[in-house]
């Protein structure tokens, strides 16, 4: 059945990529290309984009010119597509002029199969009188969301995009984003004036995520569990809200043996640099950021991405996440919050300079995420619902659906911090009104004369940290209202009457504790995420090893040479010869050529070895 095309699409994919079969639209997409047709890209980070546009470049006559703001990342980009015997090039601002004029050169003698180029250079008459010299394949507007002036990326030079197709009109275009809304969807549309682009829109689930969200105290020792037991020697993200936490994160994880790097505006550029630098191109490091860090990181084997504060939104949320386990493998995203994250949050989001517009979306967005946050059901379902995508089913894989959180009747605990709250006339935080109901009768509470109060010492039933737990949700569900003042103290809200008079109950989330987790989330085995016996796990070191190697002599990150996915299946298969490697998943003919004598000797030299 399959069209020339489709069969000549399929055995690139199999021959250069060296993978078995195309996903979901891919092939559509490419098919849409090669005909001619412009198309619109929605797929989630890892979902599989960049083929959508470098395969049907190679198809067409010409080179393929991909746009793309992530200048940082066009080096690896062409590097990965080098090593599969792709010819591609770059052109942006960190090239030499040497280096500029010998890729244009390859451009204008049709030496390229794609050429990667940043929108601001594009824009330039230089670029474009050299364009209409050469015979185009396609027009490939990555991270096409950047034209949109209400999200956080936008980029003024996309908006001129439109301008491909009033001097290209006969090349295709494709733009490809991972962000989802149907908003950034429509001025994507009109902006690049895509109005008759098939449009693929794929869905956001990103299956091999694990999602969990923890909250209580101590979070960072809780989080040092957790990356113990499920991933001692893994890459990954850790997200804090502030610089001061994120150095005093960083050092804490380096004290405790990780190599962990801080990432945020406040380092010198040439820092920053160096720690993403290290981050691609070494095994194992951890990376703690602000949100400064982020797009674009196009590392596929993150294997986690942990969060020490709650996000501003669900797509924060989701972004952030996002960039754990592009390979497709297992990842998690796990996430610890605390009351002060959402009196701050809710501080932040009523007190920005934005207009009354902004700060009520900016309020309605943070007050989601704290839903999705509390929630008792499956997280997949509502991270999809909120994108508007339905899951039928819960997912069976998130925290809530592997152990779904336990509800108590509260109401008798809610009257006691209520009335504790009420008693010290509303002027207090959650710390101090805690303490009364603990009955501790420390300085500060004596000179106020309220160790006095009939409140007081009528909570040692709960522990402190449970407590803490029951205010979160209260405020979390604005029982308790917080002052803006920066002084964090509580109000007593309207709902609250009801609950005093005995008229409501209140049913809260069981407040599951530090040990909770360890049982928590997965059954997998400790110290790693893929399922390799103690033998193959042996072999799979030392492949990484070989391929540090490699990396290192020519100055390229590892996984370029072959991802994480295809050494798991070597050390698995452990293949005799050259014909079986073939078979493992991502060793097309280049690589093959290139590479395989050194990977074939390892597996033999750990066969003796183990035999
Ligand atoms: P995106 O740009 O959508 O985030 P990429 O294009 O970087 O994702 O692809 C993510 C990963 O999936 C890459 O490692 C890529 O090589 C791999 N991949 C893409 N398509 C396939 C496929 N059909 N079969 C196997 N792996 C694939
Ligand atoms: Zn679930």
């Amino acid at each position: 059945m399959s069209t020339p095309d489709a069969f000549t699409a399929i055995s690139i994919l199999q021959n250069v990529f060296g993978y078995d079969e195309f996903r979901d639209a891919q092939l559509d997409i490419i098919n849409t290309l090669t005909r001619g047709d412009d198309a619109l890209v929605l797929m989630p980070t890892g979902g599989g984009k960049s083929l959508c546009y470098q395969i049907p470049a190679m198809l067409r006559d010409g080179v393929g010119i991909v746009v793309s703001p992530l200048i940082a990342l066009m080096r690896d980009q062409v590097d990965a597509l080098n090593q599969l015997g792709v010819r591609a090039a770059f052109l942006n601002s960190s090239l030499r002029h040497e280096e500029i004029v010998s890729v244009e050169t390859k451009l204008i003698n049709r030496k390229l199969d794609l050429l990667y180029i940043a929108p601001e250079r594009l824009l330039h008459a230089r670029s474009l009188d050299l364009l209409q010299r050469c015979q185009i394949a396609l027009f490939a507007i990555d991270e096409a969301h950047c034209v949109s002036q209400w999200g956080h990326d936008f980029r003024p030079e996309y908006q001129q995009l439109s301008m491909l197709h009033e001097q290209f009109p006969e090349v295709p275009r494709i733009a490809v984003t991972a962000t989802a809304d149907q908003r950034t969807r429509n001025e994507i549309v009109s902006q690049l004036d895509l109005h008759d682009a098939h449009q693929y829109v794929s869905s956001f689930d990103r299956p091999n995520i694990h999602y969990s969200i923890i909250d209580g105290t101590g979070l960072r020792d809780q989080m040092w569990r957790f990356l113990q037991r499920e991933h001692p020697k893994d890459a990954g993200i850790v997200y804090c809200l502030s610089r001061k936490k994120v150095d005093d994160t960083a050092q804490w994880l380096s004290a405790k043996g990780r190599t962990a790097l801080p990432y945020h505006a406040g380092l010198e550029n040439s820092v920053r640099t160096e720690h993403q630098r290290r981050f691609l191109r070494e095994d194992g490091v951890i990376i703690v950021a602000t949100i400064a860090f982020g797009m674009g990181i196009d590392k596929p084997d993150v294997r986690f991405v942990a969060h020490l504060n709650m996000p501003k939104s669900i797509e924060a949320y989701y972004q952030e996440t996002g960039r754990a386990g592009r390979d497709g493998e297992r990842a998690n995203a796990w996430m610890a919050y605390s009351l002060q994250d959402i009196i701050l949050l809710r501080q932040m989001a009523s007190q920005s300079d934005g207009s009354e517009d902004y700060k009520r979306i900016s309020s309605q967005k943070l007050e989601a995420m704290l839903g999705m946050c509390e929630l008792s059901t499956c997280r997949r379902q509502t991270l999809l619902a909120y994108f508007g995508q339905a899951l039928n089913k819960p997912c069976g894989k998130c925290d809530n659906c592997v152990e779904p959180p336990e509800t108590w009747d509260a109401t008798v605990a809610v009257q006691k911090a209520l009335s504790c709250v009420y008693r010290t006339e509303q002027r207090f935080g959650a710390t101090y009104v805690v303490d009364i109901l603990l009955g501790k009768a420390d300085a500060r509470i004596k000179n106020n004369g309220h160790e006095k109060l009939s409140t007081f010492g009528i909570g040692t039933d709960l522990s402190n940290a449970q407590w803490r737990n029951v205010f979160r949700q209260l405020v979390a569900r604005r029982l308790l209202v917080v002052d803006a003042d920066g002084y964090g103290a509580l109000h007593l809200s309207k709902q609250c009457s009801a609950i005093f008079k005995g008229q409501e109950s209140v049913w809260l989330r069981r407040y599951a504790g530090p040990t909770k987790t360890k049982t928590r989330g997965t059954s997998r085995p400790v110290a790693s995420l893929i399922d390799l016996s103690e033998r193959d796990t042996e072999l799979y070191e030392a492949l990484r090893d070989l391929r540090r190697t490699l990396a290192d002599k020519q100055g390229v990150p590892p996984f370029v040479i072959f991802h994480d996915k295809s050494l798991q299946q070597m050390a698995k298969k452990r293949p005799a010869n050259k014909n079986e490697l073939s078979e493992i998943n991502g060793v097309g003919a280049k690589k093959l050529e290139q590479y395989a004598d050194k990977f074939l000797t390892i597996i033999k030299q750990n066969q003796k070895i183990a035999s």
